[in-house]
């Protein structure tokens, strides 16, 4: 199933604490450490974010914000998409939007593969789900997905 960052940046403003750096090398590269994971990881600003990285006004008024993020007109960005480590690489905020057979969203399902919704019958389902469905998640995506096709949801 495809997933299509819209580089909002939400996921990565309160990482801060998480994707630290410990040593500055050269101009635009760095030692940093992944502290959820106890990762070591080398990075180099990518080439063509060099001068929104060299703006540092936004990590200054957002103290919680990965010091990697940078705004780029409406979007924000990674400055390091190359080298980032392997869990901001494999993040996916939502995999799937569900909506109600008259089109309303009424509930998203995140890339850990949580229902986010307020929606009882759709919670419902949910705990149905949650009953049978495969163990490994690699498998279980696709069948949530037709799982939930078959119960009369849109899923997209
Ligand atoms: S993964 Fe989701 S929250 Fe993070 S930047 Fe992409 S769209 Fe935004
Ligand atoms: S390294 Fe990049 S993707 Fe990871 S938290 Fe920082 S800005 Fe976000």
């Amino acid at each position: 199933m495809s997933f299509d960052c819209r580089q909002c940046g939400s996921c990565c403003m309160f990482l801060g604490d998480y994707i630290v750096i410990g040593r500055r090398t050269g101009p635009f590269s760095f030692e940093c450490e992944s502290i959820s994971t106890g990762t070591p990881f080398t990075a180099e600003v990518d080439e063509d974010k060099r001068g929104i990285f060299s703006d540092y006004s936004f990590p200054e008024d957002h103290p919680h914000a990965c010091r990697f993020l940078r705004p780029d007109g409406d979007l924000l960005r990674c400055t390091i998409h190359r080298d980032s480590p392997a869990q901001c690489k494999f993040y996916r905020c939502v995999v799937m939007r569900v909506r109600s057979s008259a089109g309303d969203l009424i509930g998203t399902v995140r890339g850990t593969l949580d229902l986010h919704s307020d929606d009882p019958g759709l919670r419902c389902v949910w705990e149905e789900i949650l009953r049978k469905r495969p163990k490994n998640d690699t498998e279980a995506e696709p069948w949530i997905l037709a799982f939930l096709r078959e119960k009369g949801y849109l899923v997209e």
